[in-house]
């Protein structure tokens, strides 16, 4: 597969930030990223969930005992663990490839080979800079090349690769190059839509500021098919 726009203007920024090598604090303010895998330890699954479980509720009991929480407190005390399960089993299991959702294809027996869109599908991520909640909306649209995908399995795609440490321009190329793959076709476009809570409850506290992010692969980098998607996703529901 060729590569896209937007990965190589990505490519661009990674040597540029090499160049101004800019402090830690300022890549997390940037919320620079640094490729489209998720960066992860080859040892990253030696542990099981359970005694990651353990690990991450020791280290979270420190973290609240160091900003002198009282851990005796009944409202207190069980939070290590709360928070231990909800980072493996919910917030980030799509580090996981097991979870990985399993996608059913059906031949596209109808011959309908326009432009599918699914949109405002509802996603709930967390910045990798500051693990502090981003969310917001995806819209996604693709061409068939003969398969077809069950509508919810989209939802699936989104929500599996959401549940990671996150940026969204990555989420955005994880989600793109997931579907291209599965419906073996290069048509395949994405926007999504988001509020970062780093950027609206800390830092530079801007509440009404959200950020978009884009993928148009294949036929999609034509002008009047990506108009023809953008005219979907614009139009408000009418249901
Ligand atoms: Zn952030």
């Amino acid at each position: 597969m060729k590569k896209n726009g937007l990965e190589s203007s990505l490519l661009s920024v990674h040597s540029d930030f090499k160049k101004n090598s800019l402090t830690h604090d300022e890549i997390g303010d940037n919320h620079y990223f640094s490729g489209i895998e998720t960066p992860m330890v080859a040892s990253a699954f030696d542990k099981t969930d359970e005694e990651k479980i353990d690990t991450i509720q020791f280290h979270f009991k420190k973290i609240m005992e160091t900003l002198g929480l009282d851990l005796n407190d009944d409202s207190l005390k069980g939070t290590p663990s709360r928070v231990a399960k909800m980072y493996v089993n919910e917030l980030f299991n799509g580090l996981n490839p097991s979870a990985k959702p399993k996608i059913a294809l059906f031949e596209n027996k109808y011959q309908y080979n326009e432009m599918l869109v699914e949109k405002n599908i509802e996603f709930y991520s967390n910045c990798e800079h500051h693990f502090v909640p981003f969310y917001g909306k995806a819209h996604l649209a693709y061409i068939s090349s003969g398969k077809v995908i069950g509508l919810s399995k989209l939802n699936r795609v989104v929500n599996y690769f959401s549940k990671r440490p996150q940026v969204q321009e990555r989420l955005t190329i994880q989600i793109a190059k997931e579907l291209q793959q599965i419906l073996d076709t290069d048509d395949v476009a994405i926007i999504i839509e988001a509020k970062h809570l780093c950027v609206s409850s800390r830092g530079i506290k801007d509440n009404s500021a959200s950020t978009i992010t884009s993928f148009y692969g294949g036929t999609f980098k034509i002008e009047s098919v990506k108009a023809e998607f953008l005219t979907y996703i614009s139009k408000p529901s009418s249901l």
